[in-house]
């Protein structure tokens, strides 16, 4: 059996993550993996957004940087992909980036909730105790349907990213589950299982067991992602993310080439 691709990796040009696209590429190589694709956080219209992310500018460096990777390790596929935030009235913005470079695939990400609050921000954490959760995980979950709803993405990032810190609401979240679910089958958008919520406080993969098993019932497609921010987490934790999702009747993940999506058996 291989391993499925790790489509959810960064680079040092998003400020917060260590080794470069051949160090990553390096260690993949390593564990055996014959794919793998970066998405790192795509630039804003503004560059004073917020300080994670590249410079508009520095675009063409990302790809350099990956091109340069995929030179080194011919015997690896690599793909060349971003993690796009979405917020409402980016739409523009994210066509824009999607023409600039032959991506291979987009990674939806929804981060913000409002234009100044990115809920998985640590130094943000203080915002958490003056809201309602329940109301965090509504507006969440209701932007992210209209980003799968935009059809601007390929794959779905994190998609329960609210329970970062371990904070849940007590109400029952399964109507924004399924009403988001409902429309990334319609889309035939996939979502990601992102191994790095077992490195956070709510110590679980994203998503849960519940989100993922609705999933499988709506016939969403899956891809697999460390969000590695260091080339020692590269693949982290596959082998429970292949269980998961195994578990709940998976047979297939998905690959992307030139953002076309294509089924491989699991
Ligand atoms: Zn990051
Ligand atoms: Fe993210
Ligand atoms: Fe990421
Ligand atoms: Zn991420």
């Amino acid at each position: 059996m291989s391993l499925p691709a790790d489509y959810h990796m960064h680079t040092p040009l998003c400020r917060h993550a260590s080794g470069e696209p051949v160090d990553y590429a390096r260690r993949a190589v390593e564990l055996g993996l014959t794919e793998i694709g970066f998405s790192d956080h795509s630039p804003m219209r503004r560059d004073d957004f917020d300080n994670w992310r590249m410079r508009a500018d520095q675009l063409d460096e990302y790809v350099a940087k990956v091109r340069l990777a995929q030179k080194t390790f011919p015997q690896l596929t690599i793909r060349l992909a971003l993690e796009v935030d979405y917020l409402p009235g980016h739409e523009d913005w994210i066509r824009q980036l999607a023409a600039r470079h032959p991506w291979d695939y987009f990674i939806g990400s929804v981060h913000y909730v409002s234009e100044s609050w990115d809920i998985d921000n640590p130094a943000k954490l203080s915002e958490w105790k003056k809201r309602d959760a329940f109301e965090v995980w509504q507006i969440y979950f209701e932007r992210l349907t209209l980003a799968t709803e935009s059809k601007l993405f390929d794959i779905i990032g994190h998609s329960d990213l609210p329970k970062k810190f371990g904070i849940r609401p007590a109400q029952d979240c399964t109507p924004l589950y399924k009403n988001f679910l409902a429309a990334a089958a319609k889309a035939g958008c996939a979502i990601e299982l992102n191994t790095a919520g077992l490195r956070k406080d709510c110590k679980e993969i994203y998503p849960s067991r519940e989100i993922l098993q609705l999933a499988f019932e709506n016939h969403v497609p899956i891809t697999f992602g460390s969000d590695a921010h260091a080339p020692e987490e590269v693949g982290l934790n596959f082998t429970e993310a292949i269980a998961l999702a195994r578990s709940v009747g998976y047979a297939e993940t998905c690959r992307f080439n030139q953002r076309q999506r294509e089924s491989v058996w699991l």
